[in-house]
């Protein structure tokens, strides 16, 4: 099963109101999910907005939300992973050609043919390919959880950007979260902070 990132893996990019009514159908929740994985992909900002963003407070909401990844590996099954310049460059470097089992696979695809963004591959059941017999993430086993994607690391945490204040909150679609079991999510803003990941996940509201 997928380790805890800084404070579990993941990716999943839809909300639980949104999906709802989808449940039942795990072929709708497939598309969906990667429908909205599109619209939230880590995108960057000017200079000046960064710095905003890594300097400007972060809240929790005024209700308690808990989490900690159980490593159940729902969120490496069935999503598309979109990588940016910094998971590209990573992943390079991890040299995965060279790993037996990954010899001769292709690890990075393009989202579509005519596309330009690069996304991980998946397998036929459409699990991660790095995901493992074990149910564990391959690049968090060889070289630790900073090692993973962007996304992989962020998830099931997000930041809503305001105004004046930016927002940490949780994505429903992981039931550990949904489930509110875990630290309260006060917790995990100081690990998140040094991550380098507010930056590359704060959106605006
Ligand atoms: S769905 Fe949630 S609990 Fe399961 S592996 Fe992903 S982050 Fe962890
Ligand atoms: S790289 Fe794949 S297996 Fe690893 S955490 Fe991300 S989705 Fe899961």
């Amino acid at each position: 099963m997928p380790r805890p990132a800084i404070d579990g893996p993941h990716t999943q990019y839809y909300d639980s109101y949104v999906c709802r009514g989808f449940l039942q159908s795990r072929t709708s929740l497939t598309i969906t999910v990667a429908i909205l994985i599109c619209l939230e992909a880590p995108h960057t900002h000017s200079p000046e907005r960064r710095a905003i963003l890594l300097t400007r407070s972060i809240r929790t909401l005024p209700v308690v939300e808990k989490w900690d990844c159980q490593c159940c590996g729902l969120c490496c099954h069935g999503n598309t992973i979109i990588l940016d310049k910094d998971d590209l460059s990573k992943l390079r470097s991890q040299q995965w050609e060279k790993h037996p089992e990954f010899r001769g696979m292709k690890t990075v695809v393009r989202e579509s043919l005519l596309g330009a963004r690069r996304v991980l591959a998946k397998r036929a059941d459409g699990a991660c390919v790095f995901l493992n017999q074990e149910g564990r993430c391959r690049i968090h086993e060889s070289y630790g959880a900073v090692a993973k994607p962007a996304i992989c690391r962020m998830f099931p945490l997000q930041i809503v950007t305001l105004d004046h204040t930016s927002l940490l909150t949780l994505r429903r679609s992981c039931p550990t979260a949904a489930a509110d079991h875990g630290r309260t999510l006060d917790k995990h803003l100081a690990p998140l902070k040094r991550s380098g990941l507010v930056d590359r996940f704060a959106s605006s509201a």
